[in-house]
């Protein structure tokens, strides 16, 4: 994938050239709803909320990315592909 690609921006409504980011986990913040929710329903008695995933594991991993307009510095996000290996390569 190059760093670099003509996309549509919505905000300047054509064509432009966008930076590519790939979108990364990042750690969940520990005041956020869904983390609190995590910690009260795994304190005390009774386990994992969820049950343990069994199988193999998925050959390809679903990547998030964000363009970003060159023009505007507004972000969009494309919809997400799948693949078993990704790098952004400088063209
Ligand atoms: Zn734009």
């Amino acid at each position: 994938m190059p760093k670099q690609i003509e996309a549509y921006c919505p905000y300047c409504k054509k064509h432009t050239t966008h930076d590519v980011e790939r979108v990364r986990k990042r750690k969940a913040s520990e005041l956020k709803a869904g983390q609190r929710r995590f910690r009260r329903v795994t304190s005390g008695y009774g386990g994992f909320p969820r049950p343990r995933y069994e199988g193999r594991e998925k050959p390809t991993k679903r990547i998030a990315l964000r363009l970003r307009c060159t023009v505007c510095k507004k972000a969009v996000t494309p919809p997400s592909i799948r693949a078993k290996k990704f790098e952004i390569v400088e063209e």
